[in-house]
């Protein structure tokens, strides 16, 4: 789920522009008046239904719904099943409920350590000291003699007037970057960041380590190291050093060759020590990063490291079903729905338990999921358009099944009018409010702050913009192609409550469940609040679906000039 902190995203292209400002009034809301029947209206969703689905996707007999495994097979049979009880049509337009991903899953180990020599000589620790493996579909890869550069943060962002490299030649090269966006002081207020650059302390797409990777092939280096920093990246080196473990990857028709060849992470101290015998040091290299005048910094010292591969392949599930549209006109227009089904499986035990239930990272999502299909098959009148219900694969391996879902897709994006993704819902109880992360991005706020009126809630934005939590969950392969997206989160203002409660529940999951075998259904666990929020998405969808108009991105958005064009063809 996007609470995630290893959650790895892979995207093999695009540059994103993060963060522009909203510079116009927005527009009025889009829900359409045609067909809206107030959510008092429609069917209810029964918290019980709920349940029994979290009950069996997170038993131990789904053992931890890892792709590839027989927990795959209990939950694709069971997904199967109960989208045909729904009376879901095949989602797929082969007559099958099934999108076939293949994945590739890769376990890379040291082959040659890493090796500086030039101005000083020295190696360095495989795991302790650097992290690293190579995303090429090959037996390994490596890095001999390549040159050295700090490149700052590794960003070009047109949109900051801001661009580390200038111009520089990095064919063959090692870029050492920096973790997170440039830290610009606030001029005005320099214990603040600079609102209008990098989005002061939301973090951007630039500052997630995904993006550092993606600019290092772009400029065609050979490697790319990040600098590790707890606070910056928002997580311990502990975190960095699980990469280590299988990855998973969407097989490209190019085997990843255009990625550099070697891709990893140094700890802090490695990194100090590296800069220290180029005769620099990092604090003051740092500081100079943070200005627009920066220029890369060549270290004067040249790196060698291989890697080696063990590799599988797999071919593993989306699960898709769907709900024509009665309108003929509309029918091949479509809204659809994702939540992730696949968890970690069978792992390290912890407490004499091994098996990775995630009962709310996902089973939770994909059964208000299921639940929203069934409530959208019996509300009339029935939806115009059509809606796709997609369990999707390998979330927790780095967004894999949606992202092939939004590149191979069965329906085609410009006729896919929204995204809505589910990952974890609330197990506490009723709020007066729904959180949606980013917050203003497209019309589906619209819809669904009104729709939230209707309960008499309200909308609240992402309470942490610097963990970047709008691009690490399904929802973003959606709208890193231009289709609007919508990502909701538990409120924060229970009802009943005391005002920490939110905070106290939150950081508890954090500290003892997330990612951890005892992700587990809870005694505690009140899902009427989660009933509300699944009411109020399946509102959004169906109006969406009965829309005179297609939502929008609002102006200014970063996946906005992606959709115009998608459109105008
Ligand atoms: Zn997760």
């Amino acid at each position: 789920m996007k609470r995630s902190l290893v959650v790895a995203s892979f995207f093999a292209s695009g540059l994103l522009l993060v963060g522009c400002t909203q510079t116009s009034p927005p527009p009025p809301a889009a829900s359409s008046t045609a067909a809206k029947i107030p959510l008092s209206a429609m069917p209810k969703i029964e918290s019980a239904a709920v349940m029994n689905h979290i009950k069996t996707l997170a038993s131990d007999e789904f053992e931890g719904r890892a792709p590839g495994t027989p927990g795959e097979e209990k939950t694709v049979q069971y997904l199967e099943t109960e989208f045909k009880k729904l009376g879901l049509q095949p989602g797929n337009t082969d007559g099958t409920y099934i999108q076939k991903v293949p994945l590739v899953g890769i376990t890379g180990t040291e082959a040659k350590p890493l090796t500086v020599t030039g101005k000083a000589r020295g190696t360095f620790k495989w795991r302790d000291d650097v992290v690293a493996w190579t995303k090429h579909v090959a037996d390994g890869a490596s890095i001999e003699n390549s040159d050295l550069v700090f490149a700052g943060y590794g960003v070009t962002a047109p949109e900051y007037n801001w661009d580390d490299f200038k111009g520089v030649d990095l064919k063959g090269k090692t870029i050492v970057v920096l973790v997170n966006d440039p830290q610009i002081p606030d001029p005005s207020d320099a214990a603040k960041l600079d609102p209008r650059t990098f989005n002061g302390a939301a973090m951007t797409y630039y500052g997630r380590w995904t993006y550092k990777f993606e600019e290092a092939a772009r400029r065609g280096a050979a490697g790319a190291l990040i600098v590790h920093e707890t606070g910056p990246a928002g997580y311990p080196f502990s975190v960095v050093q699980g990469n280590l473990s299988e990855k998973f990857d969407l097989v490209t028709p190019d085997k990843n060759m255009s990625r550099a060849s070697i891709e990893g992470w140094l700890s802090n101290d490695a990194a100090r020590r590296l800069f220290k015998m180029a005769g620099q040091d990092l604090d003051a290299l740092k500081k100079q990063a943070t200005s627009r005048d920066f220029k890369p910094v060549p270290l004067g010292l040249k790196a060698s490291l291989a890697v080696k591969n063990t590799m599988r392949t797999i071919e593993s599930r989306n699960v898709l079903g769907k709900i024509e549209g009665s309108d003929p006109q509309l029918k091949n227009e479509y809204v659809v729905y994702t939540a992730h089904w696949d968890h970690f499986g069978i792992g390290p035990a912890v407490n004499g338990d091994k098996i990775y239930n995630g009962a709310l990272d996902n089973a939770s999502g994909v059964a208000a999921m299921l639940e929203i299909a069934h409530e959208l098959t019996q509300v009339k009148p029935a939806p115009r358009r059509s809606v796709l219900f997609i369990a999707v694969t390998a979330e927790e391996q780095g967004l894999l099944g949606s992202m092939y879902y939004a590149v191979t897709p069965v329906y085609p994006l410009a006729t896919t009018l929204a995204n809505i993704n589910i990952d974890g819902i609330n197990q506490w109880g009723r709020t007066k409010d729904i959180t949606v992360v980013g917050l203003g991005a497209s019309d589906l706020d619209d819809y669904l702050r009104d729709a939230a009126a209707e309960q008499s809630r309200t909308l609240r934005p992402d309470p942490e913009p610097e963990k970047g939590f709008y691009y690490r969950s399904d929802h973003f392969n959606f709208a890193k192609l231009g289709v609007p997206a919508l990502d909701t989160d538990e409120g924060v203002e229970y009802i009943g409550k005391p005002a920490e409660f939110s905070k106290q529940k939150r950081d508890e999951y954090t500290e003892h469940d997330y990612h951890a075998p005892s992700d587990q259904i809870k005694p505690d666990w009140d899902l009427s609040g989660a009933v509300e929020d699944a009411e109020l998405l399946a509102a959004v969808g169906y109006r969406v679906t009965n829309a005179e108009k297609f939502p929008e991105w609002k102006p200014g958005n970063e996946f906005k000039a992606k959709r115009d064009e998608m459109l105008k063809k």
